[in-house]
């Protein structure tokens, strides 16, 4: 037995919502982790979290986001209840409204996922990261964008570009790797000559790249990239 088997047992097992499992425990993706995927949801593993599982519209979402390799990272509680004061934060239509609605949140190391409905007319899917960028889906269409990746500056002509790793990958001039999350890695690695934590916060995006913003803005530097407005190499994040 492990903390994954714990978690299965203590939501009751087959009787779970969870039902059945599908596969045997295998590790993340990120080689850090552990999970098991069961037929209506998963639980995941990671030693500073412990097991939770995710299920239904909030694992969706989880999901289209690439699980743990996306800025939420992993589960840090079970699917639970919304609290008044997170219905306050979501809601601004009509609160009390929402209260009568089926209303769940899912917790991770880097934001939360709600499912939950304003009107029980409509129902969202809303992410929000604990830099506070909030990204809202209405019946799974996309109403803006999750912000990814940082922002660097030309400090002659003030345009801006976003630290991607699409664009990290033009300034390379390659193309884009095929592969899982570890291709990308030693792809990066040997195009950029950067440092393992900076190519796994590039690829990942979030607020983990703004720990290493004077060092990727000094690579932007160094390659020569030029403003494409201006013409000057002369970025700041
Ligand atoms: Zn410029």
């Amino acid at each position: 037995m492990n903390e994954i088997d714990d978690k299965y047992k203590e939501l009751g097992s087959e009787r779970s919502f969870l039902g059945r499992p599908e596969q045997d425990e295998r590790p993340c993706p990120d080689g850090l982790g552990r999970y098991r995927q069961f037929k209506l949801g998963s639980i995941h593993w990671h030693p500073a979290t412990g097991a939770h599982e995710t299920h239904g519209a909030t694992r969706n979402k989880w999901a289209a986001m690439r699980f743990e390799l996306s800025p939420l990272g992993y589960p840090t509680s079970d699917e639970r209840g919304v609290t008044e004061a997170e219905l306050t934060e979501l809601s601004s239509d009509d609160p009390a409204a929402a209260a009568h609605s089926l209303n769940r949140c899912s917790e991770f190391q880097g934001g939360r996922i709600f499912c939950w409905s304003p009107d029980t007319q409509r129902y969202f899917t809303t992410v929000i990261l604990s830099d506070g960028t909030r990204t809202d889906d209405e019946h799974g269409n996309h109403r803006s964008r999750t912000k990814r990746g940082m922002e660097i500056k030309c400090r002659k002509c003030g345009h801006s570009e976003k630290t991607t790793v699409e664009f990290i990958v033009k300034i390379i001039g390659g193309a884009m790797p095929l592969g899982g999350f570890w291709a990308w890695v030693t792809y990066l690695l040997a195009g950029t000559g950067l440092a393992l934590p900076i190519v796994i916060a590039i690829i990942t995006g979030g607020v983990g790249i703004l720990v290493f913003k004077n060092e990727i803005v000094q690579w932007i530097v160094n390659r020569g990239y030029k403003c494409p407005k201006c013409g000057a190499v002369d970025w700041e994040a």
